[in-house]
């Protein structure tokens, strides 16, 4: 695995000076409009902040009983009956509502896109229709776009639904008010409005729902901002660091690479989780390493930080959030992604949009923490 990484790291690299970059890191950052200083700033702030989702380990320790608690305890699901299924028509009724505070259009969007034939909901493998959920643009038709889902009626998927239909209300709006050319975006631009509907949906979730699923719903939450903050980071600062050590050393070990990824791991994770002691070869089950675009994970990061620090601002004003939420939406690549946040929100990717994404994180990790005292004190 070492020395295909080697290869591809100096592959990567080479192909990246034939273009005038001096590295593939640098070519990646010239193409998302971003400094490596901004990415820095980024990791710097999630590595100060990590104690901020010490209350969910916390939490996810004294509800499953568990001292100590093990990475793989993690990965343990909360609810009390996650066989409960919602029904196609209750969850479209749920989400639909989560829109209430938005602008209008969000809930005329979701109305064309779910009544128009563009929702192919459940799964179908005999069909050959394969699993996951995907939002395909109709921009140049004008028109809804189609979503693919495999509704099983879980809650995770109305998870799914909203988050799609984040895509779809993208799609719709860019389609609707730029050329058919300025409908994209960079990849961490795409997500924001998917993961903010999630948000939307959480906080729904708290208000109507049961307190175990409310609460089994923001845990999941929280756990998704530690793989975004943490874990996706991460993996970029880990190629970084194995592009440079490719470049000094021509045989470059698995343990060399082993030893690299724990240490920054260590950097990034919580001490309240019982890792394993011995130098972790995880590096190797990281896809995106081998088989995407170099320095592809950092985009999750950076997406989500983007969403919550927006999310921060629509909780503080509603109205005005709106105004300048649709036209951002709308303005797809007609703008580069650092001007259309600068123009419609004022903000900047520096330390301060990190800091909000974290204030969010543990405005979050707070409720969980303040629903659990609620659930023990009527279970008493
Ligand atoms: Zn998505």
């Amino acid at each position: 695995m070492a020395q295909i990484y080697g290869n591809k790291s100096r592959l990567d690299d080479l192909l990246a000076r034939e273009l005038n970059y001096s590295d593939s890191y640098d070519a990646k950052m010239f193409e998302t409009y971003l400094t490596k200083e901004q990415v820095e700033t980024m990791n710097q702030v999630f590595k100060e902040r990590k104690g901020d989702f010490d209350g969910y380990y916390e939490f996810r320790k004294t509800r499953m009983n568990l001292s100590p608690l093990k990475p793989y305890d993690l990965a343990l699901q909360l609810l009390e009956n996650p066989d409960k299924k919602y029904g196609y028509e209750e969850t479209l009724s749920n989400i639909f509502a989560s829109y209430a505070a938005m602008d209008p259009a969000f809930q005329d969007i979701f109305v064309k896109t779910t009544t128009s034939g563009s929702m192919d909901v459940y799964p179908n493998p005999e069909g050959g229709k394969q699993p996951g959920g995907y939002c395909q643009d109709m921009c140049a038709l004008q028109r809804p776009a189609l979503i693919f889902m495999n509704y099983k009626g879980l809650m995770q998927d109305q998870k799914t639904l909203t988050h799609e239909m984040g895509h779809a209300i993208n799609f719709y709006l860019m389609g609707n008010n730029v050329d058919y050319l300025y409908c994209y975006g960079r990849e961490y631009e795409m997500e924001i409005p998917s993961t903010f509907n999630e948000e939307l949906f959480v906080d729904y979730a708290l208000k109507n729902y049961d307190q175990d699923t409310a609460l089994a719903i923001l845990a999941e939450s929280v756990s998704d901002y530690d793989n975004y903050f943490t874990f996706q980071p991460m993996i970029t600062e880990f190629e970084n660091k194995a592009h440079e050590l490719c470049r000094q050393k021509t045989n470059v070990s698995g343990s060399d690479l082993n030893l690299l990824w724990t240490n920054l791991s260590k950097d990034y994770r919580s001490g309240l989780v019982d890792y394993y002691p011995e130098n972790s070869a995880q590096w190797t089950y990281i896809s995106h390493i081998y088989l995407t675009n170099n320095y592809y994970t950092f985009s999750y990061a950076l997406s989500k930080a983007v969403t919550l620090s927006l999310f921060k601002m629509y909780k503080e004003d509603p109205e005005k959030f709106n105004e300048n939420y649709m036209a951002y939406l709308s303005a797809g690549s007609s703008m580069t992604p650092p001007q259309k946040l600068w123009k419609f929100f004022g903000i900047e990717i520096d330390r301060k949009l990190f800091e909000d994404a974290m204030d969010v994180v543990h405005m979050r990790v707070l409720q969980l923490q303040e629903l659990e005292a609620k659930r023990l004190a009527s279970s008493a």
